[in-house]
């Protein structure tokens, strides 16, 4: 057994190059911090690489669902489904906008929102008593996002994918098509976040994708406080160039043009990261598949983007204090939305979703990211190993 390392192994990290730095630093030369040329670039690339029509940036992923809730209009009274294993802003983009969280539980075998259970949620209430459906890519691996529309067709549901997990990664179709992860084509809208731990890293920063220019163009709009310019006088007739106007309550949601360039930066290299956590999770998966005592959450699935390697022990709270103490920084995703003090408060108790809270009781996240050696990660396994094997190591 080798020494821990002297640094800490987190659960993920950003990789920022030199090139990164110099994307950054010739922006803030440049004419535009904000509101210029470097935004318009990224959108354009960052739907490129998903496959949608459209993208608007925006400051952060919560950002980015509370504009998808409120462009969907979500209001006071609506009822939403999503999963209770995911971040909390999944679920909250529809608080702020007055409107009902309802969970439906997860498939163990995936960590997915069940669509099954889904379906029995609609069946017991009248039609129209749903009105959308947030499902998460969790973990990186792609929702089947065609039986998800067919459902939400069959109850008249928008969709909003939370992708935060999953760009570059594709679910395969009933036709053996290929479908990437907010490529616009199944879902309405679709969200992404650029926090250092995801797989790309602006700092701060989100993503919508969508293939309706018309809720492209509203978000845009509800993105910089509900105005719109009128460059081609077609508003105002009267009024000049200078002429804008607020057409409804809207938020400064803008990223920067610092930080999209930085973004630009990152998504050139976003297949490299992509093939280098498939890589680390494939050999995870070797090493685990034959230890007895852990579970390995969804292994080898085509098209999994793995933002986070999950595996599952029963004794999960000792194994998560061992890695501490060499230097492994395993984290825990998530505990449930549903157990969440402010959602008990509305009405959620234990035992509501027994699958996520199976889940929950077991899992942990391992060190995953593109900068990951193969030496610190086999440091990372060798400790699994001794924790669940004493014995043998
Ligand atoms: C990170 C994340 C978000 C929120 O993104 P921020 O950019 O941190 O606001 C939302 N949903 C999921 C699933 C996430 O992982």
């Amino acid at each position: 057994m080798k020494t821990p390392p002297p640094y800490p192994l987190p659960y993920g990290r950003q990789h920022i190059t030199d090139a990164d730095v110099a994307a950054v630093v010739e922006t803030l030369r440049s004419d535009f911090l904000t509101q210029g040329p470097r935004v318009t670039e990224f959108e354009e690339k960052f739907a490129a690489y998903v496959g949608a029509r459209h993208a608007v940036a925006v400051s952060n992923g919560t950002a980015a669902l509370h504009l998808c809730a409120l462009a969907l209009g979500v209001q006071p009274g609506q009822r939403v489904i999503t999963t209770p294993i995911t971040f909390a802003a999944s679920a909250n983009c529809v608080r702020y906008c007055g409107g009902e969280v309802h969970f439906a539980d997860i498939d163990p075998a995936t960590g997915l929102l069940d669509l099954q259970q889904v379906r029995k949620l609609l069946e017991a209430h009248p039609k129209g008593y749903f009105t959308g459906l947030i499902p998460v890519d969790f973990a990186g691996l792609a929702v089947d996002m065609e039986a998800a529309r067919a459902l939400a067709d069959e109850f008249g549901l928008w969709i909003i994918e939370d992708a935060c997990h999953a760009p570059g990664g594709f679910f395969v179709d009933s036709q053996g098509q290929q479908r990437y992860c907010g490529s616009g084509q199944l879902a309405e809208l679709a969200i992404f976040s650029f926090h250092p731990v995801k797989h790309i890293a602006t700092g701060e920063g989100g993503m919508i994708t969508t293939n309706d220019a018309q809720l492209a163009r509203h978000l845009r709009r509800l993105r910089t406080h509900g105005i719109e310019r009128d460059a081609t006088g077609l508003l105002r007739q009267d009024e000049g160039g200078w002429y804008m106007e607020m057409q409804e309550l809207g938020y400064n949601y803008r990223i920067s043009d610092i930080l999209c360039a930085l973004g630009s930066s990152q998504l050139a290299r976003a297949d490299e990261g992509l093939a280098r956590r498939r890589a680390l999770a494939a050999a995870y998966d070797a090493a685990f598949a034959s230890l007895p005592g852990v579970g390995i959450l969804a292994p080898g699935q085509p098209g999994h983007a793995y933002h986070l390697y999950v595996v599952l022990v029963e004794n999960r709270r000792e194994l998560y204090e061992f890695l501490r103490t060499k230097n492994i920084l395993a984290q825990v995703h998530y505990v449930p939305v549903h157990r969440m003090p402010y959602y008990e408060k509305l009405g959620w108790r234990a035992g509501d979703f027994p699958h996520a809270e199976a889940y929950y009781a077991r899992c942990l996240s391992l060190p995953l990211y593109p900068t990951l050696t193969d030496e610190e990660q086999a440091y990372v396994i060798d400790c699994v190993r001794e924790f669940l094997a004493p014995d043998a190591a």
